[in-house]
């Protein structure tokens, strides 16, 4: 048992229990509570570091190829990123408005996975590193996306203090034990006036309270917490940021997540990851449906976010 993240109380009530449903890297059970302080939903107890590293598969990260699924995949890829890099586009604007050393445009990916996203910053003016605790993930950015990654922690870096206008953080804090530790880290290295990006999985959306265990963005046991808005706010706060933004529909993540909630089997990372055997045609056929469960799953999902329940949360916080 261990004390809550926010309130610091040590009091429980126990959620669900559930297992990886969407990898299958492990048939454990694990346990979902709920904090009777302040309301966070988080694993107890949490998995080991080395535990941890199993629950991610080699295949986690998108790596561009040459044949034509992969242009493909790519294509679609940076067509729904667009609506990050849009709103880190903004949060920049706003930070060299603010910033005390404005001509610094130095961005910093925390857990940039394969790249893309930096490499369409880079198109878009913007130079950028990338950070991820997977050397695969670091190596992927600099050899396909030609962006410098380095493999860490952000507590454990050679990056100088205040040298940062803006920081993103996409589905990050969710998978950390303290997740306090990379935001003071970021604060640290941004100047002031630079911006903080996070997204995290909403879990007061309308998509949370259907499902529960079965909604995607619980992603046990990958997920150590589920934070809903009013949680990730108060964490900003703590960690000396102030709430500028906020964001409730992501074209990336908002649909898929439920498309993947509704049909684990049809999700095509996890086939890939479970290296599911498909001959070209049965590929096709899964592609497709689950493509159609996504844009059938579009309605929902910006209706959601219309009344401030998306199943997404993005916030721009400010290092005053
Ligand atoms: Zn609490």
């Amino acid at each position: 048992m261990s004390a809550c993240l926010l309130c610091g109380s040590g009091r429980f009530s126990p959620q669900f229990q559930a297992s990886d449903r969407l990898y299958r890297t492990t048939a454990r059970q694990f346990a979902v509570v709920r904090c009777s302080g302040c309301g966070l939903l988080r694993l107890d107890p949490q998995p080991s570091g080395e535990e941890l590293r199993e629950y991610y598969p080699p295949a986690y990260w998108f790596a561009p190829g040459g044949q034509a699924a992969s242009r493909l995949e790519e294509a679609y890829r940076r067509a729904v990123l667009r609506d990050h890099v849009r709103f880190v586009e903004q949060a920049l604007g706003r930070a060299a408005a603010s910033a005390t050393k404005p001509r610094e445009r130095f961005l910093l990916d925390v857990g940039c996975g394969g790249g893309l996203f930096l490499r369409m910053m880079a198109e878009r003016g913007f130079r950028g590193i990338g950070l991820d605790f997977s050397e695969d993930a670091a190596r992927l950015t600099w050899q396909r996306q030609a962006t410098p990654a380095l493999c860490g922690s952000l507590d454990h870096t050679p990056l100088r203090a205040g040298t940062f206008l803006c920081i993103t953080m996409f589905h990050v804090l969710e998978h950390l034990p303290d997740p306090r530790i990379f935001l003071i880290g970021a604060h640290r290295l941004l100047v002031s006036g630079g911006r903080l990006v996070v997204q995290v999985p909403n879990a007061a959306s309308w998509q949370a309270r259907l499902l529960g265990r079965h909604w995607n963005g619980m992603d046990v046991p990958r997920h150590l917490f589920d934070f809903r808005d009013c949680d990730l706010e108060k964490l900003l706060e703590s960690c000396g940021f102030v709430v500028e933004r906020r964001k409730y529909f992501s074209l990336r993540d908002n649909p898929a997540g439920l498309a993947s909630s509704l049909a684990p089997a049809l999700d095509p990372m996890a086939r890939r990851v479970r290296k599911q055997k498909e001959s070209g045609a049965m590929r096709l056929a899964y592609d497709l449906a689950y493509f159609s469960l996504v844009l059938g799953a579009l309605p929902f999902t910006i209706a959601e976010a219309a009344c401030r329940a998306g199943s997404s949360i993005m916030i721009e916080a400010a290092k005053p």
